[in-house]
This record gives structure tokens, sequence and C-alpha cells, in this order.
């Protein structure tokens, strides 16, 4: 049978298999979490850190400032938002104490009350476009029948970013946060963005259910999406991709432009919606921001956008893990370099011995992920070959006898343009150029996260049980 993201998360460690059982207390994983909860392993935490620590890094060089918002509030805030009204059914509310209380199922009536209190306080010191990103975790209600993995969830985490604008840079923005995406697809998740794989779609409200399912008026549901079905034709025209439009595809605040993306996964192709960009026009008024702007900087018009590139992380790795069969870039795999040592069973093994422990404890103190898995001539084939239908290092070392006379190491690195492994032999003189040699090749395939966010997350450890 085809694998699944599921078997996938669980070969590389990502998560747990909620179908798994707790021995002896025989309930499921599942049945603790709960359904909808997805449980990140010991390799799965490791890639959400990388992949926040990148993600963090490439907004703050965009000018967004970093937050990091409360998983529950007051319920008044979201009262204040609209959410109570147009999104209940969706939030889980509860009471502590007298007070109502609800898990935030977004992170915009966070972002816009730091929004306000940041004008409140600094005024006139305030530039726009004022951007604030969070990895948010947010809850929402979904009925059991349609859970589903990390695809369908109830607790998600969301790049999420929030962008306050003047009207006459609202274009430039948005084509930029669509520019942000490319790279982010491009340079870390390493997908080539052409048409085939993705379009943009203009989603809409419907016009006769303005009022009770959408926030505000025709008039203002006109004028926005006028804007969006503008501004999405220049993208497609831009990065010569599809457009198409989607009526009753909005957000109950405001039309947006979503990003679909065709990955290939167990069932065949499928198009996701994965990156958003969406316009609001009722939060700010809600939050009385339209007021407070043209008193500190007279006749502006704001806008708010909402944001995401990937979308819900969970849901991402979901269909990647899909498409890309389990193979996840260099940089956010659990496992980066497995080491190999191929013993003999004679004198020689205690050289290969010390120049792979030696290898290995190299690798951990550059802040590499490394796991060690002694084999021998024999059992070698066999070995890679379990290694690479489940872990799947990006970078495998073998370590033999061959290796330890001529002084070379052979490599074998996963490419994600060829969809499978080159192979590279390269000698070297002592200890030290061996090393050398090992850091120019790893940081090759930290390229793209450093081009991203300044620097490549490194967070050592020695995972040898993986393998
Ligand atoms: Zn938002």
């Amino acid at each position: 049978m085809e694998k699944t993201h599921i078997d996938y998360a669980h070969e590389l460690d990502l998560a747990l298999r909620p179908d798994s059982t707790v021995p002896i207390i025989g309930k499921e994983y599942g049945y603790f979490s709960g359904p909808g909860v997805p449980l990140f392993s010991v390799g799965g935490g490791y890639m959400r850190q990388a992949l926040q620590q990148i993600l963090v890094g490439f907004h703050a060089r965009r000018g967004y400032y970093i937050v990091e918002t409360p998983t529950i509030a007051s319920a008044e805030l979201f009262k204040l938002s609209g959410h109570l009204d147009f999104y209940r059914e969706n939030m889980y509310i509860f009471q502590i104490e007298d007070r109502e209380f609800a898990i935030k199922p977004m992170n915009c009536p966070y972002h816009l009350l730091i929004f306000v209190s940041h004008l409140a306080r600094y005024r006139g010191k305030v530039r726009f476009p004022f951007k604030i990103f969070e990895m948010g975790r947010v809850h929402r209600y979904e009925p059991s029948g349609s859970l589903h993995g990390l695809l369908r969830v109830r607790g998600f985490t969301q790049d999420d970013a929030h962008i306050v604008v003047k009207e006459g840079d609202l274009e430039k923005t948005v084509m930029e946060v669509f520019d942000e995406m490319r790279s982010i697809m491009s340079d870390l998740f390493l997908i080539p963005l052409e048409k085939g794989t993705i379009r943009i779609r203009a989603s809409l409200s419907s016009k006769e259910k303005i009022g009770e399912h959408y926030m505000g008026t025709v008039e203002e549901w006109e004028a926005a999406e006028g804007v969006i079905e503008r501004i999405s034709s220049k993208i497609a025209e831009k990065h010569g991709i599809g457009s198409t439009r989607g009526i009753g595809e909005a957000a109950f605040y405001g039309p947006k432009i979503d990003v679909l993306m065709s990955l290939k996964g167990s069932g065949g192709v499928k198009e996701w919606q994965m990156g958003t960009i969406q316009f609001d026009f009722n939060l700010p008024r809600r939050f009385g921001i339209y007021e407070m702007v043209r008193e500190i900087f007279g006749d502006v018009r704001i806008f708010v956008i909402h944001r995401a590139l990937i979308g819900s992380i969970e849901r991402f790795l979901g269909g990647y893990l899909e498409h890309y069969k389990g193979r996840l870039p260099f940089v956010l795999a659990p496992l980066q370099v497995a080491l190999i040592s191929i013993k003999t069973g004679g004198e020689i093994d205690a050289a290969i011995d010390d120049l792979t422990v030696k290898i290995q404890r190299g690798l951990i103190s550059m802040g590499i992920r490394a796991g060690l898995r002694e084999t021998s001539k024999t059992s070698l084939t066999g070995d890679v070959r379990a290694i690479e239908s489940t872990v799947k290092p990006p970078i495998i070392i073998y370590i033999g006898e061959r290796e330890v006379k001529e002084r070379t190491l052979s490599l074998s690195i996963y490419d994600h343009n060829l969809g499978k492994r080159r192979n590279l032999t390269i000698s070297y003189g002592n200890a030290e150029d061996m090393m050398k040699a090992i850091a120019e090749i790893i940081e090759k395939e930290e390229e793209g996260a450093r081009r991203l966010a300044g620097s490549a997350p490194r967070i050592p450890a020695d995972l040898s049980h993986l393998l």
C-alpha cells in the first residue's frame, strides 16, 4: 500500500502515530492527545524549532516585529474583534471564575491589540507599513468526522503576520508578500514554483450573505474586492501563473488572495490552499484604528492585511511529506547526517571506530544532528535500504577499510532537484582538513536558509537511535 504522510511522519519520528498503542496501558496514543491534536515527537521538535528559527530570522530581516501571544484570552477580546459573532461555531469557549474566556482561533485580535497600544504609546514615531509576525498556535473546532492526520486538525500553527499599510503602499506591499512566499517555497522547501505547481485565487464574498456571514456593508466589500481582483491579476501576470475567482471563499472580515499549490499525495494530485493574503476593513474599525491614525497622522487611509506564507505548518508538512515521499530539506530533517561504519572483524576496526567517533563528535560540535550505525560489508546494502525507506537522512557518510587506508570519505547526498542521491568521494590530508571538507558540504546544503534568514539553524543532537 502507498505510504501516507502519517507513515512518513512516523518513520522520521516527526509525530506519534495516533493509532499505535501505549504499552501496558493498552490505549492508543491518539486517545490521550485527543482527536485532531497531533503530538509531535522528538524529531518533530527539532524540525519545528529549525523552521521557527528560519521564519523568525526571515521576517525580522524584512522589517516585521516578532511577537508571541497567549493561547487563551478573555471572550471580550473576541467580542470586540467580531469573532464571537461571526466565528463562534469554530471556537472553544469556557469559563474561568465568573468570566468567559476563549482559546484563540486566530492571532489577529492580539496583533491588533499590540498595534493599538504601540500607536497610543509611540504615536508619530510609528512607521508604516507596520508589520507584526508570530508563529501562532491556534485551535479551531472541526467535526470529528473530518479530522485526518496532520492535514485536518483542531490545533495548528500558522506563520502568521498582520500588516498595517497606507493606501498608497498597498499594492507594493501585497506584491512583496507574494515574493516572500515564493522565496520561502523555493529557498527553504526547494519547491519549484511554476505554472502547473501553483495558481492564485481571488477569494470573494457571496453578495447575498453580506451582513450575515460577512461583516460590513456591500459598498465596503465591493471596493475591497475590486482592489483584490486588480492585484491578483497583476501577480499572476508578473509571475506567469494562473489565477481564478472563488465566490463565497472570502474570510468573514474581508476578501483574500489564496495561493493554491498542486501536490502529489497518496490519493493522486491534489490542490492545496497554502499561503493567503487577506484584506480587512472590519477589524481596524472595531479596534478604533482608523480614528487613531487620523488623529495622529491626519488624512491617511490605512489597510490591514492578514497573511500567512505557508499557512498551517501541520497541513503544509502533511502535503509536503506525501509529495516528496518523506524527503525533508537538510535544514529541517530530524536526522541530518547518518554515519555508517563498515566493520571488517579485523584489526582495522579500531581505526574505523576512531575515525567514526571523531566525525560524529565534530558534527555535533558544529551543531548538526547526526547518528551512527555500525554494519558489516555483508549487511551494508540491506541496512542502507532500510535507512533509506525510513529515516531518509539527507547526507550519509560511509566509513570503512578503504576510507581509513586511503584517507578518503565517501558521501551520499540527496538532491531534491534530481530526486535521487549523488555520490561523492573526497580525499583529505589530516583530520582537520577532513572536518573542513564536511563543513563545506553542509554549508552548501544550508545556503537557502542562510539566504532567507541570515544564518542556518544549528540545533545539534545525537540521534543514533533512529538508525
Ligand atoms: Zn489574522
